[in-house]
């Protein structure tokens, strides 16, 4: 096995363990959607590309895949934060390729809450908000190189789109953090199923999100279902596409009934929409 061979096999950790034939479909989805919250899916011919040397993708995240034989699929998350308009991919220090950046549009929401125990968590709960949100961000972050079966999802609630992923929210005029998740609204006690099979590596009740589950599908790609009525899967579960994971509710901090989707690659909150081709 020649030097060339034995660093890719290193590189490519998204195929590793995956059997030849299955490879494809893998790597070239979702569809390239280079804008923020989006992700790139680009192919590099292995004639274009030297491998020997280190990738940068201006210090994003990035996982390569290999296509077939002749080709490699760089899939790199974009933050919603992403400003710059195009994205400068190198190879050591040698320019290689310039992805646009497409501008999306992101809309406001402004609302008035004029009860401040509504704006304000309370004092006394501020440690278990604290210790909540350093557990999502391991959650999002976790990385195992087995159990991918795919990347493509099914919707995991039948209902109505209530609210868009990256939507720029204000509270009383405040900004807050972007909507990194997408708002599919239904009926308390509607089935939310997993959109691809994974393991359950929490199901919990936190303060924001109520009755809350993550799955970890593998390859750096996590979900998390917030606001759940009832959970009915446990941790270290295994779950298959469309299994039943729990039902539509409105635990936490919410206004109504409604299921919170994230899905999350190498840690950066993504749009959901891209993974699943049906319409929400
Ligand atoms: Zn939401």
């Amino acid at each position: 096995m020649n030097k060339f061979f034995l660093f890719f096999i290193v590189l490519i950790t998204s195929c590793t363990n995956l059997p030849l034939i299955e490879k494809a479909s893998y790597c070239s989805f979702p569809a390239h959607k280079p804008y923020p919250g989006g992700m790139v899916n680009y192919r590099f011919m292995d004639s274009d590309i030297d491998l020997e040397k280190k990738l940068i993708a201006e210090g994003l995240k990035y996982e390569v895949c290999r296509d077939n034989s002749s080709s490699i699929n760089l899939l790199i998350p974009i933050p919603l934060s992403f400003e710059k308009e195009q994205l400068k991919i190198s190879l050591s220090d040698e320019l290689i390729s310039s992805i646009d950046i497409e501008n999306r549009f992101y809309r406001e929401s402004r609302i008035t809450i004029k009860n401040q125990d509504l704006v304000k968590p309370p004092d006394s709960m501020q440690k278990r908000i604290k210790e909540e949100y350093i557990k999502g961000i391991a959650l999002k972050n976790i990385f195992t190189d087995q159990n991918l079966k795919g990347r493509e999802m099914v919707i995991p609630v039948t209902g109505i789109k209530s609210s868009e992923f990256g939507v720029r929210r204000y509270i009383n005029g405040q900004p807050r953090n972007r909507h990194t998740g997408l708002d599919i609204a239904a009926d308390e006690g509607v089935s939310v199923i997993a959109p691809l099979s994974g393991i359950v590596i929490l199901a919990d009740n936190f303060f924001y999100k109520g009755n809350v589950i993550y799955i970890d599908h593998g390859n750096g790609l996590i979900t998390s279902y917030s606001h759940l009525s009832k959970k009915i899967v446990t941790l270290g579960q295994s779950v298959s596409k469309g299994q039943t994971l729990g039902f539509v509710g409105s635990t936490g901090r919410v206004t109504g009934p409604h299921l919170h989707w994230e899905v999350f690659f190498l840690g950066i909150p993504v749009n959901p929409e891209i993974f699943v081709k049906e319409e929400i």
